[in-house]
């Protein structure tokens, strides 16, 4: 018997709605069908063909998984496909090519090529990669390849199919880790990105394509993108951001706006238009790179803007484009529920540490990060509900790789958050192993980001109990 696998894209589902705002722009509302969230939105350079990611669960904590969806954006003949390809975890935004002919973009397989000729994703490169980058003149790829230890910075050539460099960097970062943020720069021959060889801070770093060679821009960088003609990155330095510019070759930076509030740069379908979210409040700004203009959007779950200059911004499975006064669709989950939480660790956080640290036997454990120093999108420590430990009896986490006494501490640690006793941890990601609600899931890449901390957030359902 043969089997005849589907051929082109499945036409998942759509449902528009478009309607004139005020001002007399026209607001279009697309339902995207059995979908949760819709992350990781990339619209094309030309044209009106917008790529992203979409989850049947709600994005919450560390992983977040989906499939690639394209949305064709043409009046009242608009329409969403699912596209075939492997699913994907913590994926970044795809990318696309100089005219829009192509796209690349992250599954848990490999890096995929989609061509708008026509035909189904082809894999590229096999293997899970973090973070996604293309050269402005669209020949270059640039991604992370997440090892034990030690992550890799691979540039390769989309023409001659091969790779151009590879930098090794160490990974000794102690909490979690997100993003692989890279940028390259107008010149095509530099990348600046984001990395994890600091225990406490996240460097920028500039790598030069000819030479090889590898400087230190920022010492604690929180997100880097693409601009018009320059580089954007968020700086922090004593506890305060702020958005910096990188306009010529040398790597030095200017100032765009101190007391910048906010945790990523994302670039539209035109470098031009970068977005920036307060990954705590949700708070959105769009940045101008024409004028450096900045101006705030209000609450988002996810936002981009097209290459026309229109805003698309996403509530749960619903798609608004237009403007800021287009309205936008309700959606059950709050907002501004972080606003409300707790800076500090809750009560009932630090309670459940603590039963979970006697039940391991443990005499003491250090705790790196509750609210602080977060990085994760999605992340529950925002709500005060997770803790990163660094340190079991004195002795730092990594060492489990090397100390079966250490690696014995830090198994009953996630023995006891995965006992009903105790309370089921509703992530519990370490050295031992990673489990969601007690049940073990198997992801590569979110196992070498807890060799050296054990992320725990408390059980869902559970009360404050006095
Ligand atoms: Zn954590």
């Amino acid at each position: 018997m043969t089997t005849i696998r589907k051929v082109c894209l499945t036409v998942f589902c759509f449902c528009l709605m478009t309607v004139a705002n005020a001002a007399g722009q026209q607001c279009s509302n697309v339902h995207v069908a059995n979908v949760k969230s819709i992350f990781a939105i990339a619209p094309s350079p030309v044209g009106r063909n917008v790529l992203f990611y979409a989850s049947a669960e709600e994005a919450e904590g560390e992983l977040v998984s989906g499939n690639l969806f394209r949305l064709r954006l043409n009046g009242a003949d608009s329409s969403v496909a699912k596209l075939e390809a492997p699913n994907a975890s913590n994926p970044s935004s795809p990318v696309w090519n100089l005219d829009g002919s192509a796209a690349y973009f992250e599954t848990d397989q490999g890096i995929y090529q989609l061509s708008l000729a026509g035909g189904l994703p082809k894999l590229l490169l096999k293997g899970a990669s973090a973070g996604i980058a293309i050269s402005p003149d669209g020949l270059l790829l640039a991604f992370w390849r997440v090892g034990q230890g030690a992550d890799s910075l691979i540039v390769y050539d989309l023409s001659k199919h091969s790779e151009v460099r590879t930098w090794k960097v160490q990974d000794r970062f102690d909490s979690d880790k997100s993003g692989w943020d890279l940028a390259f720069a107008p010149d095509n021959y530099t990348l600046y990105a984001r990395t994890y060889d600091e225990t406490s801070s996240t460097p920028l770093k500039r790598f030069d394509l000819a030479s090889g060679k590898v400087e230190i821009v920022s010492p604690d960088c929180y997100a880097v993108a693409e601009g018009k003609g320059a580089v954007y990155f968020i700086a922090v330095s004593d506890a305060a951001k702020s958005l910096r510019k990188i306009v010529d070759a040398t790597g030095r930076s200017s100032l765009v706006a101190k007391d910048f509030g906010y945790d990523s740069l994302s670039t539209g379908g035109s470098p031009r238009w970068v977005v920036s979210r307060d990954y705590r409040t949700s708070e959105t700004v769009i940045l101008d790179t024409e004028t450096d203009a900045i101006k705030s959007i209000g609450k988002h779950e996810s936002a981009t803007v097209l290459s026309d200059g229109r805003l698309l911004v996403v509530s749960g499975p619903d798609i608004t484009v237009g403007d800021t006064s287009c309205k936008t669709r309700e959606h059950a989950q709050s907002l501004d529920r972080r606003d409300e939480m707790a800076m500090a660790m809750l009560p009932k956080t630090q309670k459940y540490a603590e039963k979970m640290a006697g039940a391991a036997g443990a005499n003491n454990i250090n705790i790196s990060a509750t609210t602080n120093g977060e990085r994760v999108p999605e992340s529950n420590h925002y709500t005060g509900e997770s803790i990163d430990i660094n340190k079991v009896n004195g002795l730092r986490v990594i060492e489990a790789e090397t100390n079966p006494s250490v690696a014995a501490d830090v198994r009953s640690i996630q023995n006891a958050a995965n006992n009903p006793s105790v309370g089921v941890a509703h992530e519990n990601y370490g050295p031992s192993g990673l489990f969601r609600d007690g049940h073990q899931i198997t992801n590569p890449t979110l196992q070498y980001q807890h060799e050296n901390h054990i992320h725990i957030t408390i059980p869902r359902n559970t009360n404050d109990g006095n």
